[in-house]
């Protein structure tokens, strides 16, 4: 806080009351004093390695490498579980352009690798799409597949340099990007977009897409446009999309969502409840009431009648469990 009041030079004075209000000096009412297991990735994705190429090398003997083809699938096995065979059954070495990229490190310390599967002779008998691995992969697994997929389309995207066209080539452990012309350095990038469970207090607002499956709804989502606050974001989009007015949110959780490139903010927020009104982005957007996502949250199968929510592998179903959840506590 800068003695004229304002949190930051870009941020309104007072946009952080609440949190002020919160904070007192006592950092246990801010964080939790426990060990959170959201707070580590499935892999250490050991940074300090990807600049020693002699250590990468020394470990990709034993390594397990994801082998992806040209559209993003990871190579599986009779049953479509993961098939990452040993890097000395592969070919190609670990770093360099158009080789390997580094993914980190298990439980084990056994190295992670992913590789372009027009690289090596390794054949296998199935494949298998991130959203399916998502639902039938263990977390450990699909959280690896995820970040290899990430990393292969952003340097997919981004072979020649944005600021003088020359050539990208690849480094550390295929984590940066060079321009062979001028020198420029490109990282991979992330796109933040918000989605928000937004409440008026009794109902939860949701909205459709056109082309979905019929009477399939989820919580509204939007990105973050430069110069914003997430929590500007959460009422502009909200706004934009069902004219519903966000008078208060919260962060709650991430989802990075790898379909290619994006980081989901999660939040809840408080709205006026203003009847939505959907143009073009949205085909409609509706208030609907806890009994009603209680029963499309319950049904394991389209009844063919009621309300369709987001699959349970997404933040958008998270997010709608959450509230009905809240719900419920406050009927108990
Ligand atoms: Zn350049």
């Amino acid at each position: 806080m800068t003695a004229d009041g304002a949190p930051f030079a870009f941020v309104e004075a007072g946009a952080f009351t609440d949190v002020d209000a919160r904070f007192s000096g006592d950092w246990s009412a801010l964080i939790p004093a426990r060990d959170d297991p959201s707070c580590h990735g499935a892999l250490d994705r050991a940074d300090l390695l990807r600049a020693d190429p002699q250590a990468l090398s020394a470990l990709w003997a034993q390594s397990r490498v994801l082998l992806l083809d040209e559209a993003g699938f990871a190579l599986a096995d009779e049953a479509g579980a993961v098939f990452a065979p040993l890097g000395e059954q592969i070919s190609q070495g670990p770093g360099g352009t158009g080789a390997a990229i580094f993914l980190g490190l298990d439980g084990e310390r056994r190295g992670w690798f992913a590789l372009d599967a027009r690289l090596t002779a390794v054949e296998a008998p199935g494949r298998v799409d991130l959203r399916t691995a998502a639902a039938h992969w263990s977390a450990f697994h699909a959280s690896v597949y995820a970040q290899a997929r990430a990393l292969q389309h952003w340097r997919s995207r981004y072979r020649y340099c944005n600021v003088c066209a020359g050539e990208i080539g690849f480094e550390r452990g295929g984590w940066l990007g060079r321009c062979g012309q001028c020198g420029q350095e490109h990282y991979p990038r992330t796109d933040p977009a918000v989605i928000v469970a937004v409440t008026d207090g009794e109902r939860l607002l949701l909205g459709r897409q056109p082309g979905w499956a019929p009477r399939r709804y989820s919580v509204l989502a939007g990105f973050v446009e430069p110069g914003e606050t997430l929590e500007q974001t959460v009422a502009r989009e909200v706004l934009e999309e069902s004219r519903v007015r966000v008078r208060a949110c919260r962060y709650l959780a991430s989802q990075p969502w790898p379909f290619p490139g994006q980081l989901m903010l999660g939040f809840i927020a408080l709205a006026h409840p203003d009847p939505p009104q959907v143009d073009d982005e949205l085909e409609d957007a509706r208030w609907f009431t806890a009994d009603e996502v209680r029963a499309a949250s319950a049904a394991d199968s389209d009844d063919g009648v009621g309300l369709r929510l987001s699959p349970t592998i997404s933040i958008s179903r998270w997010l709608t469990d959450c509230w009905l959840a809240a719900m419920a506590s406050r009927s108990r």
